[in-house]
């Protein structure tokens, strides 16, 4: 482990929400909505509507500008961001999940409780100055965000489909050179 196990959640599931606006988009419907947050074990309230699946879809931007921003931006982003939700950070243990953090009710509505467990995330990045642990896909066609939690940091494309696009790429190049 990199990062603190809540922290490592916390930006996978930011990771893969940012990444679901790339094409093909992968968070059209309530069922996937349903995937992801099983996935990513979220607990609290669901209000599983559309309202509240195109509020998941509409904080992919701010996501993304947090996870992709410089160090100081990323602090100023995560203090503002931390105000904007009140957030009161406490230690609980649910679930079978051991101590980690909450800094909103689990009543609040879930994209307010996905914006503030990315911000206290990344507060966690930014003192530890894993920044570069964050970074967009080496694939130039492709936005995704890359999350390298690989201890000699060897991850470079978003998704394996992209690591493989660019591995048959290099190997017509190299039939052709
Ligand atoms: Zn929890
Ligand atoms: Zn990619």
């Amino acid at each position: 482990m990199v990062l603190a196990h809540d922290t490592e959640a916390s930006l996978l599931a930011a990771v893969e929400l940012v990444n679901s606006g790339e094409d093909p988009e992968t968070l059209l419907t309530l069922d996937q909505a349903d995937a992801w947050y099983a996935r990513h074990r979220y607990s609290g309230r669901r209000d599983r509507t559309e309202a509240e699946l195109a509020d998941l879809r509409a904080i992919r931007p701010v996501l993304r500008e947090l996870l992709t921003a410089d160090r100081d931006t990323a602090a100023e982003l995560v203090n503002r961001m931390l105000a904007d939700a009140s957030a009161t950070p406490r230690l609980v243990r649910h679930d079978g999940i051991d101590w980690h953090i909450h800094a909103v009710s689990p009543d609040q509505p879930l994209v307010r409780r996905v914006l503030v467990e990315t911000a206290m995330a990344m507060a966690d990045v930014v003192r530890g100055d894993e920044m570069s642990r964050l970074a967009v896909c080496a694939d130039d066609t492709c936005a995704g965000i890359v999350l390298d939690l690989t201890r000699n940091r060897s991850r470079r494309f978003c998704s394996t489909t992209c690591a493989n696009r660019i591995a048959v790429a290099a190997y017509r190049a190299r039939r052709r050179g």
